[in-house]
């Protein structure tokens, strides 16, 4: 039995809807879907979840504005009008805006996109529409409650055979909904797998599989055939946006392997994300990040005071900020942290080290970090200068260096301005070096 996720793009028009229904056709495994919002049918048109929390905020300020309601109507009037589906949707749509009004809960609301999707494609597709309120348990602290979804799961996926499920949301034991964060969809998808053991979880998409770098930077980057979890959770990290990050971990604990598939090329095998990939070139992708900046903290003989690391570090947990590195010297460490999530503190995080801990803090802004990945670089040799040398001819100064432990990531802080430079030259470079 297969999952399959279909993203906004893949469920944006009546157009993608038939697509979809061709590829469920053609494997009658494929009877578990879960649905996003319909996403945009070019690039500058708006998805239907933005439209909904716009027009949740407005709804709250009391400023009404019927404009946005429409928009979203229209799009879910479109689909059913083209397929010539039978639901009644328009009568859906009219009594859920009934209830609109300052207090509306702003979960319920966003969540609409999907579930409206889902009302439909349920009908299209002949399946069966499971609420993922009634299936996707959030305990009050909002974490997913695992062992009680995963009974409503198999129980409706037993009593009903193929279903359709809106991804995105979940309700709490009140059934008052709540939401994955943004790109959510894919979480529900994991989850489902998981629960009901797929063969695979395919998550269409309209790329045809991982690009080894980011293709508005490099050019025409390769694509990736095979990639495991680890590999591709360092991509994501570093920013290439391919999954929702916690929507791998669920089928990467029990061994399911990820199919990234494209709607609008169902014949491209796309990328396969599994444990082992076996063997290939070194690396496997680069991806990069902007928005970091270090804090360096400066100490004579601070390397021989016992749980001085610890106590600066304590300081930037007390304001909730996590860490990326910390590259040290003999009486100075840097800290890099997400400037956005240090923003509102930098200047009480100086001050406290300072003040407390007789050190000199100054900081630096706007630094991107570039990430090599791949299973393959452990244990071989001269990547780290092939990389410095193709930094080196580009003029591009390395200000921080790291690799992880397990060798599958070097990491190098550099200047943000040179962020998009270096991405291209190091793409082109180590494909030219025949290590990517
Ligand atoms: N519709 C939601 C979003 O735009 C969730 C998703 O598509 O996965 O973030």
């Amino acid at each position: 039995m297969i999952v399959t996720k279909f993203g906004g793009s893949s469920v944006a028009d009546s157009t993608q809807f038939k697509k979809i229904k061709a590829i469920i056709e053609a494997n009658p495994a494929r009877r578990v879907v879960v649905v996003s919002a319909p996403g945009k049918r070019y690039s500058s048109d708006t998805k239907v979840t933005d439209y909904l929390y716009t027009l949740g905020s407005h709804l709250k300020y009391g400023v009404p504005d019927d404009r946005l309601w429409n928009a979203v109507v229209e799009r879910y009037k479109e689909i059913k009008e083209s397929l010539n589906l039978t639901i009644d949707i328009e009568a859906e749509l009219a009594a859920f805006s009934g209830m609109f009004g300052k207090d509306i809960d702003q979960n319920c609301l966003v969540s609409r996109g999907e579930y409206f999707c889902a009302r439909l494609m349920s009908d299209y597709l002949g399946f069966t529409f499971v609420d993922a309120a009634d299936i996707m348990c959030f305990s009050y602290d909002g974490t997913l409650d695992i062992a009680e979804s995963e009974k409503r799961v198999i129980a409706a996926f037993e009593k009903y055979g193929s279903i359709v499920v809106p991804g995105f949301y979940g309700a709490y034991p009140n059934g008052d909904i709540n939401l994955f964060s943004r790109g959510g969809s894919d979480i529900t998808g994991s989850y489902l797998a998981r629960f009901l053991g797929a063969s695979i979880y395919e998550n269409w998409t309209d790329i045809s599989g991982i690009r080894s770098a980011d293709p508005r930077l490099a050019e025409n980057p390769k694509a990736i055939s095979r990639i495991t979890y680890e590999e591709l959770r360092e991509l994501s990290y570093m920013g290439a946006s391919v999954l929702h990050e916690d929507s791998i971990l669920p089928v990467q604990e029990c061994g399911i392997a990820i199919n990234l598939l494209n709607t609008n090329e169902p014949d491209h095998p796309g990328t396969i994300i599994t444990q082992d990939a076996g063997d290939g070139t070194p690396i496997t992708g680069i991806a990069g990040k902007k928005g970091y900046m270090s804090f360096v903290v400066r100490k004579k003989h601070m390397s021989g005071e016992v749980g001085f690391y610890r106590k600066v570090l304590s300081v930037f947990e007390r304001f909730n900020i996590s860490i990326e590195h910390t590259p040290t010297g003999m009486d100075m460490f840097g800290i890099t942290v997400s400037e956005e999530q240090v923003a509102k503190h930098t200047h009480n995080i100086i001050a406290e080290i300072e003040n407390t801990l007789g050190a000199t803090v100054t900081i630096e802004r706007d630094i991107s970090l570039i990430a090599v990945v791949g299973r393959n670089m452990v244990g071989h040799y001269g990547i780290c200068a092939a990389i410095f040398k193709i930094l080196c001819e580009n003029q591009i100064n390395v200000k921080m260096i790291t690799q992880s432990p397990d060798e599958l990531n070097i990491i190098v802080g550099i200047d943000g301005t040179n962020h998009a430079k270096a991405i291209r030259a190091l793409y082109d470079g180590l494909c030219k070096e025949a290590l990517l």
